[in-house]
């Protein structure tokens, strides 16, 4: 593991871009916990996340700034004077990603190039001064070449997001080959929380067994229910990014659980939590969340993480149901105190 040379910085510095997400929330509290300065990036004039995130993190300090603009990433990086930079802002949402696919070029795919040059300027040319970190993903295999899926495997997005990500990827590569950038992506598999935006499968199931436990919704609308994913918990996840930075020499690692599960047993869990076996009635297909282009089944090889890094998912499929139906719960009971 790499450590701080320079005698007058006492701790680690990090800056984070997508701090507001589920991943940045998770990985500013791991770094808390080491005893980093954090930095986060926060865009819009009064973001409405800024008091959740002081919550969470009480010791971050945040900055302002926008993946569209190189100048606020390079004034970021300026006050933040990171050792370590973690790129996780994103349009994150598949879904979305066909919808505002310009949008989603714009912040997923140059909004890296953006960071990367914002490093490049800060460290005048000299990019081994600071690790970067960047969140690629799985959708980037979209139409899989051979299963599971490895650091080997080529890849064929199916959506503007992966190819966005594709192009985020190949672009951290380069800097790491062109200006021996310390600079390396975690090709992510699907990884959920409590804290997972409405939008996504996982969490619109939980969301929507919880308020059918309270009878406050009848039924939860749904696409394609034989898509199968490899979901992990994303606070395991985030110890897997961090130690990638660690590493004398960075490489591009797959991050996965290696298991697939299909939405139909995504269903029987958390379905089961609030003793309902049968919930079939409660659910209706709906042909507005289909996607214009599936991705096969994705499922990950993690194992030169796990032999390299030594990381292993420690939260499995069912515990992560789970406690997300268990945390909507909670968050639908409180709203209704
Ligand atoms: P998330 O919850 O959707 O968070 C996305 C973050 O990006 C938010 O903090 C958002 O800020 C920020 N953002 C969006 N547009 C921005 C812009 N123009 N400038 C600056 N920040 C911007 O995503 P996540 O699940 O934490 O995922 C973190 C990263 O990992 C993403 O890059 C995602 O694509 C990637 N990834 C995720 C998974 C997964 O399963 N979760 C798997 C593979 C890869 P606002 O709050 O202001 O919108």
């Amino acid at each position: 593991m790499y450590s701080q040379s320079e005698q007058c910085i006492p701790a680690k510095r990090a800056l984070i871009t997508g701090i507001t997400g589920q991943d940045g929330l998770y990985l500013g509290q791991l770094l808390a916990t080491k005893g980093y300065e954090i930095f986060g990036l926060v865009r819009g004039q009064s973001n409405p996340k800024i008091a959740m995130v002081e919550q969470i993190i009480p010791s971050i300090q945040l900055l302002e700034g926008d993946l569209r603009d190189l100048s606020s990433l390079i004034g970021a990086m300026e006050i933040a004077q990171p050792n370590e930079i973690y790129n996780l802002g994103a349009i994150s949402f598949v879904g979305l990603s066909w919808k505002q696919a310009e949008l989603t070029g714009e912040i997923t795919a140059m909004g890296v190039l953006r960071m990367l040059e914002a490093a490049r300027i800060h460290t005048q040319g000299d990019m081994s001064k600071v690790r970067f970190y960047q969140a690629s993903s799985s959708e980037m295999f979209g139409k899989v070449r051979e299963t599971p899926q490895s650091e080997t495997t080529a890849f064929h997005p199916r959506s503007p997001y992966g190819v966005a990500k594709t192009f985020g990827h190949y672009i951290t590569i380069n800097y790491r080959e062109s200006y021996g950038a310390l600079a390396c992506s975690g090709i992510l598999f699907n990884h959920e929380s409590p804290r997972r935006g409405f939008e996504f499968v996982t969490r619109k199931v939980s969301n929507a067994v919880a308020r059918i436990a309270l009878g406050l919704q009848d039924h939860v609308a749904l696409g394609n229910l034989d898509v199968r994913r490899d979901w992990g918990f994303a606070g395991d996840y985030v110890e897997a990014m961090w130690l990638m930075l660690q590493q004398e020499e960075l490489h591009d690692y797959v991050i996965a659980t290696g298991e697939t599960h299909s939405i139909w047993e995504l269903l029987d869990i958390a379905f089961s939590r609030i003793n309902i076996e049968n919930w079939q009635a409660y659910v209706r297909q709906d042909p507005r969340f289909f996607r214009p282009a599936e991705v096969d089944v994705l499922v990950g090889d993690a194992s030169r993480a796990w032999k390299e890094l030594g990381w292993k998912p420690k939260v499995g499929f069912r515990e992560l149901i789970e406690m997300m139906v268990d945390a909507d719960l909670e968050l639908e009971r409180s709203k209704l105190r």
